[in-house]
């Protein structure tokens, strides 16, 4: 008898190791070999374009280096391979957070400018879900190919230097974010005289995922002036950010984590795909 039950034992232990591993293959599985163009119209959209969801759109002219064209659930990527949209899996927020597809990252829509929704509501983080698979590809899948992508830019307003990368342009985007932020009224620069780092490769603070500044896409400004979820507990929302600071790195493809129920005031990463 006693065999039995540690044989089940093992079995238990063995299934609650691998559960997890399955789940975190799901995206990073996406990937694909893509079946060949449409020989006979050499288009980019296959089949009806009306059936390509919008958020799939949205990537698609968001990132023209590097992906080519789409259909109803697949983005074909330039080098050949695919990605699969929506994994059709039903996941909890934590899930999503842990292991988004692409539909995930796409389905919280973030509002540009000054009319949002402010404090914003329960686990409405529009951008906060990332399909880390789609970030690395373009990016660097470890420390040292991001580094390869990586330029020193002098960030205007403090005079600090700083790594971004220089995939999709980023780098020309935040010297742009830079000099337009040097032309607000004095009063906004003490918000961005100082910055709080650009490229540093790490995981999120308590979590597994992958943080975008391990990509050199994402910049924290002065944190004196920044309030962040994990410095209070009780997750009341607060900001002193202004928003022409705000509309400012908007303008340029940077979408900003004061906009997120887990609030990140001094937080901006590049994120076209939900600007256009
Ligand atoms: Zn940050």
């Amino acid at each position: 008898m006693r065999e039995i039950y540690k044989r089940k034992y093992f079995v238990i232990l063995i299934l609650l190791f691998i559960t997890p591993l399955m789940a975190s293959f799901e995206c990073r599985n996406a990937e694909s070999r893509a079946p060949d163009k449409d020989k006979q119209t050499g288009s980019t959209v296959k089949g009806d374009t009306s059936k390509i969801p919008p958020g799939l759109k949205r990537l698609l002219s968001a990132y023209p280096d590097f992906l080519e064209r789409a259909d109803e659930n697949h983005l074909y990527w330039k080098d050949g391979t695919s990605m699969i949209y929506d994994d059709g899996v039903q996941k909890t927020f934590e899930e999503k957070l842990d292991n988004a597809d692409l539909e995930d990252m796409m389905f919280q829509e973030y509002t540009p400018g000054p009319d949002w929704d402010e404090p914003p509501a329960e686990n409405f983080e529009p951008g906060r879900m990332r399909c880390d698979a789609f970030f690395s590809k373009m990016y660097g899948t470890t420390k040292s190919e991001v580094q390869a992508n990586l330029v020193t830019i002098t960030w205007s307003p403090s005079g600090d230097r700083v790594q971004v990368s220089s995939v999709n342009g980023v780098d020309s985007k935040m010297k742009e974010v830079a000099k337009e932020l040097l032309s607000l009224e004095e009063k906004y620069l003490k918000y961005v005289k100082k910055t709080a780092g650009t490229f540093n490769y790490r995981k999120i603070a308590g979590t597994n995922r992958m943080s975008t500044h391990s990509y050199g896409i994402s910049i924290d400004i002065n944190t004196a002036y920044s309030d962040y979820w994990q410095w209070d507990k009780s997750m009341t929302y607060k900001n002193r950010i202004p928003m022409a600071v705000v509309e400012v790195f908007e303008r340029h493809g940077f979408i900003w984590g004061g906009k997120w129920y887990h609030y990140d005031t001094m937080h901006f990463e590049y994120r076209p795909e939900l600007l256009n």
